[in-house]
């Protein structure tokens, strides 16, 4: 293959992804360029192969893929902090400092956020914003798909760290996706007294248990919000999360937790949708309804740090490897099967 080649996988349309020759990206002043050596999948990327994007804001056939660790092969003038050969991963986004929001210090929700995408590649450029604020060397014992992971933690923290999550809560957890397994992990380190996880699939409750769930409810056979009561003494949980994206679960969350409790909503919904909230459980039942967006680049900093220090080991949910070629077989196996989380891209 020529040098300025690369291979990369490129979205079509709905279940439409092709590994493609592309052009791989030359590097300019203050970025550099990392040979991808693993890529993680995400739920966000699976909604996207199986329903597209919903706005017509993305331009198709567009790069794919947001959670990534790799090699530095190239780095632009002016780059002091990061070298040649270093073990490296990038979050995917970098706030821009300057706006409002990010002058009140919400950096998740800054209104110039730089985005990064193509994770499903040889190699990925990384803008000299994201190098400057949201790239960091990967410790030597920390594996590549490890690292990749790092993303979906960084958003799982920020969402917790608004919940305030206390020692010796109980937490009642909707869905044991990669993101409700994520919470499940982090929670547990948090001091949560007990951690109630419900899904549809035995085979995900079932590693639930394995990684630290005291109790599991299959919402298939049994009634989610009544098993939750009868697990607190009548009372809810002190702390819901909702890690689905569906607005029935986002209301069922809201039935799950204890007077003076907390929701966070984790799960994004399909655009337009809405949900009911009773006024009187705000007043009567003090419910605090919270919502969570991405993540800033503290806390990709921190997950990186939680997974090196082996805090939280995120290894169980990486539940098989496949090569970037496979990567249409990939998102396949993650529609149908009952036990794959998340499956480590290797190109
Ligand atoms: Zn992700
Ligand atoms: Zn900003």
């Amino acid at each position: 293959m020529p040098s300025d080649k690369m291979k990369a996988a490129l979205l079509y349309g709905v279940k439409d992804l092709r590994i493609e020759q592309t052009v791989k990206p030359s590097v300019n002043a203050g970025e550099v360029l990392v040979k991808v050596r693993a890529a993680t999948t995400c739920g966000t990327d699976l909604k996207i192969y199986q329903r597209g994007y919903v706005s017509g804001v993305i331009k198709l056939p567009t790069v794919f893929g947001h959670e990534w660790a790799g090699d530095i092969v190239e780095v632009g003038e002016g780059v002091s902090s990061l070298k040649e050969g270093m073990r490296v991963r990038a979050g995917n986004s970098s706030p821009c400092l300057r706006c409002y929001m990010c002058q009140r210090g919400d950096y998740n929700l800054c209104l110039d956020m730089m985005w990064l995408w193509g994770a499903y590649a040889e190699y990925i450029k990384v803008p000299s914003r994201i190098v400057m604020l949201n790239t960091q060397e990967i410790p030597g014992h920390v594996s590549y798909e490890e690292a990749a992971v790092t993303e979906p933690l960084a958003c799982v923290l920020h969402g917790i760290e608004e919940a305030r999550v206390r020692l010796g809560d109980t937490v009642a957890i909707i869905g044991a996706g990669p993101i409700g397994l994520l919470h499940l992990l982090t929670v547990r380190k948090m001091g949560a007294g007990k951690v109630i996880i419900s899904d549809t699939v035995d085979e995900r409750l079932e590693l639930a248990e394995k990684i630290g769930a005291d109790e599991t409810i299959n919402a298939k056979r049994e009634d989610t919000i009544a098993e939750t009561k009868r697990l607190t003494d009548g009372y809810g949980a002190d702390v819901v999360i909702e890690a689905i994206g569906l607005p029935a679960t986002w209301e069922q969350a809201l039935r799950m937790v204890r007077k003076g409790g907390t929701v966070l909503e984790f799960g994004g919904c399909p655009p337009g949708t809405e949900i009911k909230v009773s006024t009187e459980q705000l007043h009567y039942g003090e419910t605090t309804v919270l919502g969570a967006f991405h993540t800033t680049p503290l806390h990709f900093k921190k997950a990186l740090n939680l997974i090196a220090s082996g805090t939280i080991d995120v290894k169980p949910l990486i539940t098989r490897k496949m090569r970037l070629d496979e990567i249409k077989e990939a998102f396949e196996t993650l529609t149908t099967s009952k036990s794959d989380i998340k499956i480590g891209i290797i190109p």
